[in-house]
């Protein structure tokens, strides 16, 4: 490191075993460019504005912003993004000259590997359980890239997940229905499932999935955001149904990708970035 590198960083809570340091220094590497990237973790929220005015006067070129932050830092940005706000949330800041600019790319990197499978979810039912900030996104990514005929939103809590869509300012491009996870039987007739909640993520109640096995189906296609371990339990019980399964390590790698370019200018060097992901996860 020179006074001339740039430093970029992760800004969350408990991410010290986040896979972003090295999805960037890996490609920063990769393509020799002067920068590294590091990890600032804040344990309390009333600290986040003094770190993004100190990341000003510092010189900080950008963060990645995560868990449970993506909401709060809105309020110290200098401009947000058309998508980041339309859901509020912000995943990626570029310093551009000073000023601190909120993009979110949640959205186009969880769109990214449904989009070959586009036209057969135009107009079709899309199911998703959760309803914290990764199902916002999804569902803001659904209606701007998919025009489904409804998305089915199931949780735990409808009350909370009403409040939490409110607050969002969900603007109902797309038809959605909240309901309670108890009764998901109506999920077999969807085109894509998609788990935007913890379960299944190693050290996270094992081999639990969110659904009832028998309402998967070789017509779905299933989306874990889960990446941790690669093979979550509701995708093997999606293979073993014959079902199209993607997962949540591409949604990893392509926010990542629209974070890289929206700091550089240029394209991560996804193959390299994906070998060492690969590598560091299987271990
Ligand atoms: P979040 O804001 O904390 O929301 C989590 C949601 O899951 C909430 O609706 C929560 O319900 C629900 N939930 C938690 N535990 C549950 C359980 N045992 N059974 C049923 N529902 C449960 O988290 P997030 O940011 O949306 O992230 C959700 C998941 O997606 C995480 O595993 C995260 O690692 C993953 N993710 C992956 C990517 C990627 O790039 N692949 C990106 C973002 C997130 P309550 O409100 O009732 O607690």
């Amino acid at each position: 490191m020179t006074t001339a590198t740039k430093i970029f960083a992760l800004l969350g809570r408990s991410v010290d075993y986040s896979y972003s340091p090295l999805i960037h220094n890996a490609a920063f590497q990769e393509l020799g460019l002067p920068c590294h990237y590091t990890v600032f973790n804040i344990s309390d929220p009333e600290l986040v504005g003094d770190a993004l005015r100190g990341a000003k006067a510092l010189g900080i070129a950008g963060f990645s912003v995560t868990i449970p932050y993506k909401k709060t830092v809105v309020p110290y940005l200098d401009e947000l993004s058309e998508e980041a706000a339309s859901i509020q949330a912000v995943n990626t800041i570029v310093n551009k000259r000073g000023k601190l600019i909120g993009y979110n790319t949640d959205i186009g990197g969880f769109a990214a590997p449904l989009l070959p499978y586009r036209e057969s979810i135009t107009g079709q039912t899309v199911s998703l359980f959760g309803a914290g900030g990764a199902a916002l996104a999804a569902i803001k990514a659904f209606s701007q890239f998919f025009s489904p005929k409804e998305i089915l939103l199931f949780v735990r809590d409808t009350e909370k997940a009403r409040i939490q869509l409110a607050e969002s300012g969900y603007d109902n491009s797309a038809p959605l229905t909240i309901l309670s996870q108890e009764s998901p039987e109506i999920i077999a007739g969807c085109r894509v499932i998609v788990n935007a909640t913890p379960l299944g993520t190693i050290g996270n109640k094992g081999s639990a999935i969110p659904l009832d096995r028998q309402l998967l189906n070789p017509g779905q296609i299933v989306y874990d955001m889960v990446y941790n371990p690669l093979d979550t339990p509701l995708l093997q019980a999606a293979q073993l149904a014959g079902a199209t399964t993607i997962s949540g390590i591409e949604m990893l790698i392509g926010q990542a990708e629209r974070a890289f370019t929206l700091w550089t200018g240029i394209s991560m060097p996804t193959s390299a970035v994906r070998k060492a992901l690969l590598q560091e996860i299987e271990q």
